[in-house]
C-alpha cells in the first residue's frame, strides 16, 4: 500500500506558524480560519507584500519554528512499522529553497521519507501516480487527482472546515482518524 502525504497542513503546522509570524512581524492577529491569501486580502488583514514576507519567513525556516501537526510523526512511524510505503508530495520546490527547509525539518524529526517537490501552484497528478492513498489539506490539490489515486483524503484545517466534500474525497479530522481509516481499510 503506497501512501502519499502533503507536507504543510498534514505533517507540519505551517498555518499556526503563519499566524505567529504575522503577530510578531506586523502585530496582526489573523483568525486561523482566515489564514489564506484570498481571505487575508478580502479582510484587509495584511497587504500582499506583508503576506509574502510572512510566507518567506515561515517557509524559509528562519525566524518561526513550524510545529508538528498533532502526532503526525508518531503515526507515520507506526504506519511504516506496518510496512506501508509512505512518501511526501509537496508544492515546495528547490527553486525557492523551501523544499530544503522541509527536508531539514523531517531530518530533525528523524523521519525517513521520500519527498517530491512539485512547485508552487503546480499539479500533483504526475507525482501522485501509483499511490493508493493521498492526503492533502487543500481541496484544490485533491480534486484533479480523482481517477488517478483511488483513495483521496482531505485533512481538516481551519481554512477547509466548511468546504463541501465532492464525491470521491473523504474528510479526516486528525491523525488518529487518518490512521484508523487506513488500518481499517475504510476505502469505499
Ligand atoms: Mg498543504
Amino acid at each position: 500500500m503506497k501512501i502519499g502525504l502533503d507536507f504543510d497542513g498534514v505533517i507540519a503546522d505551517s498555518l499556526a506558524a503563519k499566524v505567529t509570524a504575522a503577530r510578531e512581524m506586523f502585530a496582526v492577529s489573523i483568525p486561523p480560519d482566515l489564514c489564506e491569501r484570498k481571505l487575508i486580502m478580502q479582510h484587509q488583514l495584511l497587504t500582499e507584500e506583508q503576506y509574502d514576507e510572512v510566507n518567506r519567513r515561515v517557509f524559509s525556516g528562519r525566524g518561526v519554528a513550524i510545529e508538528e501537526i498533532h502526532q503526525a510523526c508518531l503515526y507515520i512511524q507506526i504506519l511504516q512499522a506496518h510496512r506501508y510505503n509512505i512518501r511526501v508530495v509537496t508544492s515546495r520546490s528547490n527553486s525557492d529553497r523551501t523544499l530544503a527547509c522541509a527536508l531539514e525539518w523531517l531530518r530533525v524529526k528523524n523521519q525517513t521519507l521520500k519527498v517530491s517537490g512539485v512547485g508552487y501552484k503546480k499539479s500533483k497528478v504526475d507525482a501522485c501516480r501509483g499511490l493508493d492513498v493521498f492526503v492533502d489539506d487543500d481541496l484544490e490539490k485533491l480534486v484533479p487527482l480523482v481517477g488517478t489515486v483511488n483513495h483521496l483524503l482531505l485533512f481538516s484545517s481551519p481554512t477547509n472546515r466548511d468546504h463541501e466534500m465532492p464525491s470521491g474525497i473523504h474528510r479526516v479530522d486528525n491523525w488518529w482518524e487518518l490512521y484508523n481509516y487506513i488500518r481499517e481499510g475504510g476505502f469505499r
